[in-house]
């Protein structure tokens, strides 16, 4: 089978001695994988169309192994702000490596496939990308099945309210209330925090990107998407490490816990 696909490249591998391996999220067909030939090799017009965070149109070829041959390419977005930066290319990475651990092959999923597309449009056009970050880990939790229960306890279904000592079990997938937290394992969160979770189900990607988080809501937010992703997808995520030791770096000590309007 011959066909065209619009596609996000998620991974870009080298293969070979002048070959990649290229993961593509496609917007008809999902998550494929294909080997494309001599890309490496200068004035290779494939070059451009399988580098990593590119959004194109694709000719592939589909046979009888899982993976395809990638025979066309034809940049759409290059995206090229994400390569170019290496606090966006280091989300980005993340963004990317997390759905492709969480999406299945060939199931085709356009809502997902737009959700990464304006994920990555919005860090290449400079939007914060740790809001962008949590705003895609609570959708792609919403959206494949896992929504975390943001509006009450888990345990005795006792309405959120603004309050102390509620807190939040990862595996469980949602809140506790200061009740029922005080026999199971918790995450403690500010009021504000779980405010925060809550509202970043309601935005759009655009709005994700010009999230201010109140000091120390960003890195409890963060801490608590990071426990229910935990009990979703299997191993670490190698981006994500990266990613980490990027924010412990001094100079970016008060990026995510700064104060101001929300
Ligand atoms: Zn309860």
């Amino acid at each position: 089978m011959i066909y065209h696909a619009e596609g996000v490249v998620l991974r870009s591998q080298a293969f070979g001695e002048a070959d990649r391996i290229v993961t593509l999220l496609t917007r008809s067909e999902g998550k494929v994988r294909a080997a494309a030939r001599g890309v490496r090799r200068t004035r290779s017009r494939l070059m451009g169309p399988t580098q990593l965070f590119t959004y194109g149109s694709y000719l592939l070829v589909r046979g009888r192994s899982d993976l395809e041959t990638l025979s066309q390419g034809e940049i759409r977005e290059s995206l090229r702000n994400l390569r170019e930066d290496l606090e966006r290319m280091a989300y980005a990475s993340y963004a990317c490596e997390l759905v492709d651990r969480m999406v299945e092959e060939r199931e085709a999923d356009e809502p997902v496939f737009f959700l990464v597309l304006q994920v990555l449009r919005q860090m290449d056009a400079g939007a914060d990308p740790f809001g962008l970050a949590r705003y895609l880990e609570l959708a792609l939790l919403d959206h494949l099945g896992y929504q975390p229960q943001l509006d009450g306890c888990l345990g005795c279904g006792r309405a959120w309210q603004p309050g102390p000592g509620w807190g939040l079990n990862g595996s469980e997938g949602g809140l506790l209330c200061p009740e029922c937290a005080t026999s199971r394992p918790v995450r403690r969160l500010s009021p504000g925090s779980v405010e925060s979770l809550r509202r970043l189900r309601s935005l759009s990607a655009a709005r994700a990107g010009v999230l201010r988080f109140a000091a120390g809501t960003g890195r409890e937010v963060r801490d608590a998407l990071k426990d229910l992703l935990d009990a979703r997808v299997e191993g670490p995520l190698k981006a994500r490490a990266f990613l980490e030791s990027l924010e412990l770096a001094p100079w970016k000590e008060e990026t995510h816990g700064r104060a101001g309007p929300d």
